[in-house]
């Protein structure tokens, strides 16, 4: 009589194992997935750092550019003032020769700035390629240890499954009903309960004394209204 009762017992044990086994292929696999994601960044960063290296070197020469031109006026202008007689004249091409001398400063600034970022840049893009070039190997290698342990929790699932089947088969029409509406719910934890003291002893949801009385005494299969789990009599509890 309460045999069916330890059979669902025992399928619920047997899917509860197979439900651990499919967490442990999902968090194998998610190594593959969290590495593959880092590679995705870094190829981006790559992409990105190449577009702002090539911004930057063509900014750097037209700097270096500006700055030479600047340099030929500035000597046109020096090697002119040798020709002047007026103080007038001489003021005049002093001033722009003062003129030109800041404009060489800010631009001699501009260009140290351009080539330090340059540099960074060339810096960080390295390293990223040095990441990248290590993530393939690795990525070869998990992948690897991913799927030998995945394949060792599904051969251990195929193992489970045949039990689970032939345990369901020999129940009785109506346990076997009781027992797949129960599975669809998709409880994740144990989808059996016991009654103590008048209630569900998982949800704690009180019971008729009927109900206790139809699972207790005439051993039928009943669940919890509250949890929807199946309610084994105290008989077999253990
Ligand atoms: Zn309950």
């Amino acid at each position: 009589m309460l045999q069916k009762f330890n059979t669902i017992k025992e399928i619920d044990s047997l899917n509860r194992k197979v439900l651990e086994l499919s967490e442990n292929i999902a968090k194998e696999e998610s190594r593959v997935t969290k590495i593959e994601s880092r590679i995705t960044q870094s190829d981006t960063q790559k992409d990105e750092l190449l577009s702002e290296i090539k911004t930057t070197s063509a900014e750097l020469t037209k700097a270096e550019n500006e700055l030479e031109s600047f340099g030929e006026k500035l000597q046109k202008k020096e090697s002119q003032k040798a020709s002047l007689f007026t103080d007038e004249q001489i003021k005049a091409i002093e001033r722009e020769v003062e003129a030109y001398k800041l404009k060489i400063e800010e631009l001699e600034n501009i260009t140290f700035e351009l080539m330090e970022k340059k540099e960074q840049l060339e810096t960080t893009l390295s390293d990223t390629n040095s990441f990248l070039s290590g993530a393939a190997n690795s990525l070869i290698e998990i992948r690897d240890e991913v799927k030998e342990e995945s394949n060792k929790f599904n051969l251990e699932i195929d193992k489970l499954k045949p039990r689970i089947m032939s345990l369901t088969d020999s129940l009785p029409a109506d346990f076997k009903y009781k027992l797949e509406i129960t599975l669809k719910k998709d409880l994740r934890a144990t989808i059996v309960s016991t009654i103590t003291q008048g209630a569900c002893n998982y949800c704690r949801a009180s019971l008729s004394s009927n109900e206790v009385s139809e699972v207790e005494d005439k051993h039928l299969i009943k669940t919890c209204k509250a949890c929807s789990r199946i309610l084994i009599p105290s008989s077999c509890a253990y």
